[in-house]
């Protein structure tokens, strides 16, 4: 089990820089994903929903500007750290123009890096968890949304994603009430590119089985037939 519970997608096509920053980041108990083409990494980003992306600029298929632009037009919050070679200083203002967040230029030293990495991880949860709510109790089920975890009683601890935390904190604000699908996708997907009325039942779901005692037969995430789902808490 990672010690981080962070989840971090490079985009990079230079295999000597993938091997090193996997195996570093890995070793931090980072979970990494990898992906090299261009072209597939808004795919890999909406299968994968990462914490952080590590963004090369001269890729095959798209370039670094490109998918970063595409990023912040699908909404997607999470923290872009481009990674620059020497010659490209004027770059840098273009990218953090489009919506990157810091850059690093090449060849970097693994120490810089991870204090960037940590740097932007901390930044990016307090905006996204600076709500009133830090814990909910669910029964027994304890919530901390602060540091993303679900305990049971049982005493096993559950990871929430960034994407759980923020569906939790938007059932909170409704609880009792009524929850269409598609009001969910408006208000926590922001109707990203490629969800659909699937993608929330899938991760109902997988929310079910972290927030539960009894997934199937939940008592607190409930699904209303023909209507959509309800948080109830009394
Ligand atoms: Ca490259």
């Amino acid at each position: 089990m990672s010690s981080n519970n962070k989840t971090i997608l490079i985009v990079e096509d230079e295999p000597s820089l993938i091997f090193t920053l996997q195996d570093t980041l890995e070793s931090e108990g980072y979970q990494v994903f990898v992906v090299s083409d261009g072209e597939k990494a808004i795919e890999k980003i909406n299968e994968v929903e990462p914490d952080l992306m590590l963004l090369d600029l001269m890729l095959p298929g798209k370039s670094g500007y490109e998918i970063c632009k595409e990023v912040r037009q699908l909404k997607y919050t999470f923290p872009v750290i481009m990674l620059t070679a020497k010659d490209q200083e004027v770059d840098k203002v273009t990218g953090l123009n489009i919506g990157a967040d810091d850059y690093i230029t090449k060849p970097f030293g693994v120490k810089e890096l991870l204090a960037r990495i940590q740097a932007r991880l901390r930044r990016a949860s307090s905006y996204s968890k600076s709500g009133p709510l830090e814990v909910l109790m669910l029964g027994d089920v304890k919530i901390d949304l602060k540091d993303s975890l679900v305990a049971k009683p049982d005493g096993t601890i559950h990871d929430l994603s960034t994407r759980e935390v923020e569906m939790i904190h938007y059932l909170v604000q409704n609880a009792n009430q009524p929850i269409s699908r598609d009001e969910l996708l408006e208000k926590v997907w922001r109707y990203e590119y490629s969800t659909n009325t699937r993608t929330v039942d899938v991760h109902i779901s997988k929310l079910r089985a972290k927030i539960e005692l009894n997934p199937d037969d939940p008592r607190y995430l409930v699904t209303l037939h023909g209507v959509g789902y309800m948080l109830k808490i009394n």
